[in-house]
């Protein structure tokens, strides 16, 4: 089964790169941090305690393994490939995000870490991280700019619950490229004894490794569930591309299955052709941010370009460096899905099977409804809807006048 055209050896190599994306383009002294996480990183990967306990928190407290459910509706409404859900959307806290947000407080507290620090934008990547830092008993500081705080109120009042520090960030445009500035400078007083919390697969080594591991159990499930439930593979599998970590999660469980196609799907926000998107992989060029090289959106001097998507969740001008290189050997499609396309997919799958999903989640339904004729009637597409919508239903209901 396994074929030889896509035999992966461990990736990434000792020093962090895919291909040549990845690595650690960060200060010496961070190096060494940085070094030092990828090593007790290491230990715990091999460690039967420390992965009992992740595999336990997974299945009893986050309610893993997430159910594959075969959407008949929409698969009829669509009038081509019969269309699978992976349900991550009923994951404790609402996404994947708890997948990776567990994994790393685990570690935080098994290097003796005294406080997690993360940045967010719309508060996604901060209630989970507060959840599994409240569960695991460490002490977590959330930066976020105050223009999110007063649109994102739900999840500003979570962390608060959750016992979390929520640190107003006012400088700049006050959004979420402000708040991860403010966040890593909280972190550089004190890197020793801090761990920065990355939300997705991006930023240096060894937190895009890191996090696809953690984030694999989502593709190891479906694979198993697809054979089990669909009685074969899928010939498709989609998911939304933010920094990567839900699509790299679902993907590697197919990676070696040469007959499976892998597609991601970026946001295209109100066209490929205005400045109002975020898709970096389909528009971006070769590039270093946030400590990694992969593709940026950037201007002729380097500069990251302001993004933009209606799923804050996505509005990320650089991407994972396993991505780059997927897209790069053509192991991965990557393809776009605009905003109009994302609201009219949200309407529909919340009326045809009562899912609200996510507006991130939204984007891969919208490419699976719009390719199913195409990739044919007696086919399987299998969607990552990494994520329930009632974060997004008010935005919603008030765009559409509902
Ligand atoms: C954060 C988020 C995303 C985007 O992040 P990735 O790292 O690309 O997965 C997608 N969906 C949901 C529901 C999210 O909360």
């Amino acid at each position: 089964m396994t074929s030889s055209k896509f035999k992966f050896g461990p990736m990434p190599d000792e020093k962090g790169y895919f291909g040549e994306y990845g690595g650690q383009y960060v200060p010496e002294v961070l190096k060494n941090v940085m070094d030092d996480i990828a090593a007790s990183y290491k230990e715990v990967s091999q460690s039967r305690d420390f992965q009992d306990e992740l595999q336990d928190l997974y299945t009893h407290y986050a309610g893993r393994p997430s159910p594959i459910y075969l959407a008949k509706k929409l698969t009829s409404h669509s009038g081509g490939a019969d269309i699978y859900i992976k349900r991550e959307d009923l994951n404790h806290t609402g996404s994947h995000k708890i997948n990776h947000c567990l994994g790393e407080a685990l570690l935080a507290k098994f290097m003796g870490k005294t406080k997690v620090i993360a940045e967010t934008g719309a508060g996604q990547h901060g209630a989970a991280l507060a959840t599994a830092c409240a569960l695991v008993g460490i002490k977590c500081e959330i930066h976020m700019g105050i223009v999110d705080i007063k649109k994102e109120h739900p999840n500003v009042t979570k962390m608060k619950i959750l016992g979390s520090d929520l640190i107003p960030v006012s400088r700049g445009t006050a959004t979420l490229k402000d708040a991860v500035d403010s966040a890593f400078e909280e972190y550089l007083k004190d890197p020793v004894n801090f761990f920065y919390a990355i939300g997705s697969v991006v930023g240096p080594h060894p937190f895009p490794m890191m996090v696809r591991d953690f984030q694999s159990i989502v593709g190891r499930e479906a694979r198993a569930q697809m054979l089990d439930y669909a009685g074969g593979l899928p010939d498709c599998v989609m998911a939304c591309v933010g920094g990567g970590s839900n699509s790299i999660g679902i993907f590697t469980g197919f990676l070696e299955d040469e007959n499976v196609r892998l597609i991601g799907v970026e946001p295209a926000g109100r066209g490929l052709d205005t400045p109002d998107h975020a898709a970096t992989i389909t528009k971006g060029s070769k590039g270093t941010l946030h400590g990694f090289r992969c593709y940026v959106l950037q201007d002729n001097k380097g500069e990251p370009l302001p993004v933009y998507s209606i799923a804050s969740g996505l509005d990320y001008p650089a991407v994972g460096p396993q991505h780059c290189y997927l897209k790069d050997i053509k192991r991965v499609e990557y393809v776009s899905i605009t905003d109009d396309e994302c609201l009219d997919a949200f309407m529909i799958l919340s009326r045809q099977e009562g899912i609200i999903p996510a507006l991130e989640s939204a984007h891969a339904v919208a490419y699976a409804m719009k390719s199913a004729k195409e990739i044919g009637k007696g086919r399987k597409i299998l969607i990552n809807l990494s994520g329930r919508g009632d974060k997004d239903s008010d935005f919603v209901a008030s765009r559409l006048n509902l």
